[in-house]
């Protein structure tokens, strides 16, 4: 069975970036397409970064019950299509969804044993600066960005692993760990060297042992430490 990996992440920590850099990494590893109602950006193109619909045609495959789940994110529509899970099953891959936490909730209930990844940026300043330097956003669009962030934010411990997104390359190499070692783990087989040296940097992504590394981040977003974690 194809495992699911959720990756969740307020805009501007990078996610996209590191999603890229995964799927380059990582062989058997399908990336879902999804579906939207938002306009194109300028740089992307229909079927590679999203497939780019009306609402009506949303609407349609919401009632034709075409979708995984489904979710309103900044007023557009964004939703997984089933097909894209019975596809990779067909190929013997696994899964990846690039989704906002309304959909990783839903995909929780839905599917047994999905791996959650939920991305933090280092603070809340490097956030605000990253959103401001990629020129995407006007101001009112980049306070909203924030509030979501902060809201967004909140949600970090329903995911299983906790990545903060402080370089890139490292993160990249840490998310690939989480991705392989998770493979592992469910096949049973025994560790080698290498591949014990990335069941520990995964084990130390896990939620309960990023306690110390989230604190202070969500001190920045004012926010406190959820229950339990
Ligand atoms: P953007 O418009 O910046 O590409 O994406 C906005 C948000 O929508 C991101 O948090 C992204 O993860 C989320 N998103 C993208 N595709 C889906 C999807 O199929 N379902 C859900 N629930 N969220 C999605």
């Amino acid at each position: 069975m194809s495992i699911v990996y959720i990756v969740s992440a307020p805009s501007g920590s990078g996610k996209s970036t590191l999603v890229a850099e995964l799927l380059k990494m990582v062989r058997n590893l399908d990336f879902s397409i999804s579906y939207t109602t938002r306009p194109p950006r300028r740089t992307e193109h229909n079927r590679k970064e999203y497939f780019f619909v009306s609402r009506k045609e949303f609407e349609a495959m919401v009632v034709a019950d075409e979708f995984l789940e489904y979710a309103d994110v900044f007023g557009n529509y964004y939703g997984t299509a089933r097909r894209f899970l019975r596809e990779a099953e067909e190929r013997g891959n696994d899964l990846l969804l690039d989704i906002d936490v309304q959909g990783a909730s839903q995909i929780m209930q839905r599917i047994p044993d999905p791996v959650s990844i939920f991305i933090l940026p280092p603070d809340w300043q490097t956030l605000e600066s990253r959103l401001r330097n990629r020129g995407l956003d006007s101001e009112a669009v980049i306070r909203r960005r924030l509030d979501t962030a902060r809201r967004e934010i909140e949600n970090y411990s329903k995911y299983d692993y906790i990545l903060v997104n402080n370089l890139l390359e490292q993160s990249a190499d840490q998310l690939k760990d989480i991705v392989l070692a998770e493979r592992l783990q469910r096949s049973g087989a025994k560790p080698s060297g290498e591949e014990a040296r990335r069941l520990a940097t995964a084990q130390a992504c896990r939620l309960e042992q990023a306690r110390d590394r989230v604190q202070p981040i969500l001190a920045s977003f004012h926010l406190q430490m959820a229950k339990g974690t």
